[in-house]
């Protein structure tokens, strides 16, 4: 059943894929998006996909890094 590839890049069951994106930094969730490149938060943490939880193993930043209030 289980369809498994060697692809590097996690599957996403969503359509589309990777409709958004939360990192768990030091037991907070924080709202994330792809980036171009790796940060320092990506380099340490795993965003997972908020639709189906897959980990989402590319680049991401976070967003408002600067805002902590909601
Ligand atoms: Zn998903």
């Amino acid at each position: 059943m289980t369809d498994h590839h060697e692809s590097a890049a996690t599957a996403c069951a969503c359509l589309p894929a990777w409709p958004a994106l939360t990192a768990v930094i030091e037991g907070t969730v924080h709202p994330v998006v792809s980036a171009p490149a790796h940060t320092p938060a990506s380099a340490l943490y795993l965003a997972r996909c908020t639709g189906c939880g897959a980990a989402y193993t590319g680049p991401w930043k976070r967003l408002n890094t600067s805002s902590r209030a909601a």
